[in-house]
């Protein structure tokens, strides 16, 4: 034996016992317990990196503890070998992208090797081989089935610099996470996955993290996904063909307290009677739209800015008309790109409300407060609960009384309903790249979208693309990829050349381990 440590010789001699023998191979079979120790599988960027060494080490403690009590443990490692670096190394150096990735890779699984990681490599995955990427479209096409994948124009974010479309969380602060340029807007088709169906079971799926997670963290994830409960009330306009405004509301039992309807720049009754609009409030209106159109931070309160349309909504609780205004804190994409403006009770209404000199009443007190004059001024936004004054016929009801009679009140009427809303939204996946999981659907003139047959999967990517980084999908300029066959009628049609968002590769790849060879 040597009396010293010689790394190199003793280290290289037990990683090559330990691969011969498969020391960290899981068992399918057998009666010990069992423990799956899964840590993020890494992007092929070429070499690890001590974030990577610090991760896996951890990792790697965890399976030797668990293994040295008698676990019979998965510890597996994989690639998350599609994406954008892949692209731009295409772009810069002319290699192909698939090349580049399998040398990377192979670097990688050295460097990870030669730490002493104790993976089981037989369980390898690898996110570009179709292999894999057949399953992205195989849960696409299941997901198609059930209405859960869906098309539909939309403003997305859109980085010049990069032409790349960009996740809200990949725009943060209005800057491109790749390039730090600003952030603009543009108009596209994508497809998306109805992540939204699923709200209310992510919300009861917290409940079971409560006690290994931290508050933080489970309050983020709430917060992110931004359940309101409360109800929607119609307000008609004055004018117009019984024209309504659908805004939605938590406070119902404010609604004796609304001083005016507030639109989103792009609400459609906007569109509708912008002609009938004065010169400089459709001046004003564009005004607002550009600005949503430049880069913002969403952590960031923007200035509060609007313009009176000189349009009249009626309130149905008490038939007052108020003036119908557009401002830029309201978003088409959150609710129904309308609110109730109740400055007495919300502060953002408050806020705006006091700029622009719009009266502000207050209809909710505390309990056992003295009553309030109907002109007395307010100080400040009151969002308290509490008891209803000025309010008609529910004068004098607790909030939560008020806010269930008001409701069944207004769905009696026919002018409004419970409600509830999400701030999570579906999820785009469409990517106007190659180095992705092709979306398996085809367009067909005589049968409109026809989705790929299952049992022609994997929709392959062809051996490479002419990647420019111009922005445009470089699969539509692969006739061998996008010429296909109709899947309804055999006619020729037309493949979707878009590819999927990386993040559906990465978000179910712990299974493919457990079934890593499942074709
Ligand atoms: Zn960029
Ligand atoms: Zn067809």
């Amino acid at each position: 034996m040597d009396e010293k440590y010689f790394a190199k010789k003793i280290e290289a001699k037990w990683q090559k016992i330990w691969s011969d023998s498969g020391a960290f191979a899981a068992e399918i079979v057998n009666d010990k317990p069992k423990f799956y120790q899964l840590e993020m599988l890494p992007y092929p960027s070429g070499n690890l990196h001590m974030g990577h060494v610090r991760n896996y080490s951890v990792g790697d403690a965890i399976a030797w503890y668990k293994r040295l009590k008698g676990f019979n443990v998965l510890h597996p490692i994989g690639w998350d070998s599609f994406g954008q670096p892949a692209e731009d190394a295409a772009v810069k150096r002319g290699v192909n992208p698939r090349d580049w990735t399998e040398e990377n890779i192979k670097a990688m699984r050295g460097q990870l090797e030669r730490l002493g990681l104790s993976y089981d490599w037989g369980r390898q995955m690898f996110a570009h081989r179709p292999d894999y990427y057949k399953f992205d479209q195989w849960f696409f096409l299941k997901m198609y089935d059930m209405g859960l994948a869906y098309k539909k124009l939309t403003q997305v974010n859109w980085c010049e610099t990069d032409q790349a479309t960009l996740s809200n969380e990949q725009a943060s602060g209005g800057l491109c996470w790749r390039c730090g340029n600003p952030v603009t807007k543009k108009d596209l088709e994508q497809w998306f996955l109805k992540t939204t169906a699923y709200a209310d079971e992510l919300i009861d799926g917290l409940d079971e993290l409560e006690s290994g997670w931290p508050q933080h963290v489970i309050k983020r994830q709430r917060d992110w996904i931004g359940k309101s409960v409360g109800a929607f009330i119609d307000f008609s306009l004055a004018q117009g063909e019984h024209e309504q405004i659908k805004v939605f509301t938590t406070r119902i039992d404010t609604i004796f307290g609304v001083n005016s309807i507030v639109l989103a720049a792009e609400h459609p009754i906007v569109d509708q009677y912008i002609e009938s609009f004065s010169e400089a409030v459709q001046a004003k209106i564009e005004e607002l739209r550009q600005e949503k159109l430049k880069p913002t931070d969403r952590e960031v309160e923007i200035e509060k800015d609007g313009i009176d349309t000189g349009m009249k909504a009626v309130n149905p609780f008490s038939g007052e008309e108020v003036p119908v205004w557009v401002g830029n804190y309201v978003m088409m994409e959150y609710g129904t790109g309308a609110v109730m403006s109740v400055p007495g009770h919300d502060e953002r209404d408050f806020e705006f409300a006091s700029k622009f000199g719009l009266p502000i009443r207050r209809v909710i007190v505390d309990p056992g407060a003295d009553p309030v004059e109907p002109d007395e001024s307010v100080e400040a936004a009151h969002y308290q609960k509490g008891v209803l004054v000025q309010s008609g016929d529910w004068t004098g009801l607790s909030s939560e009384q008020a806010i269930t009679v008001m409701t069944a009140h207004a769905r009696a009427q026919g002018f409004g309903e419970a409600a509830k809303t999400y701030r999570l939204r579906d999820w785009g996946i469409s990517r106007q790249r190659f180095w992705g999981s092709p979306i398996p659907i085809i367009y067909c003139d005589e049968c409109g979208t026809v989705p790929e047959k299952f049992e022609n999967l994997p929709v392959e990517l062809p051996e490479n693309a002419s990647i420019t980084g111009t922005g445009e999908s470089p699969l539509a300029k692969v006739p061998e990829f996008y010429e296909a066959e109709c899947p309804k009628c055999g006619g020729a049609a037309r493949r979707e050349t878009d590819t999927m968002d990386t993040f559906v590769d990465s978000s179910w790849y712990f299974f493919r381990y457990t079934d890593h060879d499942n074709e």
